[in-house]
């Protein structure tokens, strides 16, 4: 059994999406076994996207994940990391399939609602950024 990290961005969370998107989580077969509400600090977000930094959209990026509330959540289900990167569709929502959260849910490719992890290692460095074993259940 596979775990992934997965956030709730800060679009979702002011737009009152968090029980649609974890109602689709669990209708998808994932046991939501660690949650959270938080506001990520700075060093938080430039920890968190770091293989991003000196890329254009880094710093807006930064801006917009630190502008509000998000949830923090780890996944569980089997081959969760792919399963989950495919109920999420494309990073873009307007290349992303429908019916997945992004294509029904993101307003844009910077608004896309919700993250998940793309590997099995990025699963366990970013859970380890927000989650002490003991908070996962
Ligand atoms: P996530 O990591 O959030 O699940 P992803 O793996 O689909 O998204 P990444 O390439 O890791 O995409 O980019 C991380 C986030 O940075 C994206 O979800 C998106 O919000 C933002 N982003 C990526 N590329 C761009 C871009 N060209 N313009 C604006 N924002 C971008």
């Amino acid at each position: 059994i596979e775990q992934t990290f997965s956030i709730i961005k800060p679009d979702a969370v002011a737009r009152n999406l968090i029980g649609t998107i974890n109602a689709r989580l669990e209708a998808a077969g994932f046991q939501i076994v660690a949650m959270k509400l938080i506001q990520m600090s700075r060093s938080d977000a430039e920890n968190f996207y770091g293989e991003h930094q000196g890329k254009p959209f880094f710093g807006p990026l930064v801006e917009y994940m630190t502008s509000g509330p998000i949830v923090v959540q780890v996944l569980q289900a089997e081959n969760a990391v792919l399963k989950y990167r495919e109920i999420l569709g494309a990073t873009n929502p307007e290349n992303a399939a429908a019916g997945t959260i992004r294509h029904d849910l993101a307003e844009s490719m910077s608004r896309n609602s919700a993250h998940g992890s793309d590997s099995l290692s990025s699963a366990a460095r970013e859970i380890g950024c927000f989650f002490e074993q003991s908070e996962i259940f």
